[in-house]
């Protein structure tokens, strides 16, 4: 997606070979504008599937999520991580890794939100090694709703989380592939 690719070369900061931050649109501050925009090209990639709920994961998988749910007309849940007093029974729970702050969180979500008859997309703000794609992926066989597949705004295509993902035989739709980090340069995969 070009004008996502463009906003990442003109503003993200890459951290280290394997961190790219993108606060200023995505992780912090929020560019509608671009999310709108993005839930117009996941829309258009799941048109056909029959989705009935986008699923996605507190709190950078809000934005993007929000705007593809409005643009397939169905709602978004969104999973928490941490315990909330009232939500307490009735619980999806998986147990997820997390690549930036290396701790493991659990996340869940409440069983009213997502059934059996749901066809759900996944969104997520980045694909590393597809440790919160994974979670949130067994909380949808836990509904016993069907997966239809992941979308991803950035995925690091270096890393381990797409085959991870497709040994599965899960689709992986992703906006915007980095090749690279090194030499503190974003390299995509495809050119823009
Ligand atoms: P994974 O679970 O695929 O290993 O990592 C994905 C999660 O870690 C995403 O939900 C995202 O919040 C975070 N993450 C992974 N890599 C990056 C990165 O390079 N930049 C940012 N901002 N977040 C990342």
């Amino acid at each position: 997606m070009k004008a996502l690719k463009h906003k990442i070369l003109e503003e993200g900061n890459v951290l280290s070979e394997s961190v790219l931050k993108v606060d200023s649109f995505l992780n912090h501050q929020i560019d509608p504008v671009l999310m709108q925009q993005i839930g117009q090209e996941f829309a258009q990639r799941f048109k056909d599937a029959g989705i009935t709920k986008v699923l996605t994961l507190e709190s950078s998988g809000i934005a993007p999520s929000v705007m593809t749910a409005l643009e397939l007309g169905v709602k978004t849940v969104f999973a928490r991580k941490r315990k909330s007093l009232t939500l307490i029974d009735g619980l999806y729970s998986a147990e997820v890794y997390s690549f930036t702050k290396k701790e493991s969180n659990e996340i869940s979500v409440s069983e009213q939100y997502i059934s059996k008859e749901d066809n759900v997309l996944v969104i997520d703000d980045f694909l590393a090694n597809g440790q919160a794609a994974l979670g949130l992926t067994d909380i949808v066989e836990q509904s016993g709703a069907t997966l239809v597949g992941i979308g991803i705004v950035i995925e690091k295509g270096f890393q381990t989380g797409r085959a991870l993902l497709e040994e599965r035989g899960i689709r992986v739709e992703s906006l915007a592939i980095i090749d690279s980090l090194a030499d503190g340069k974003v390299t995509f995969k495809e050119e823009l």
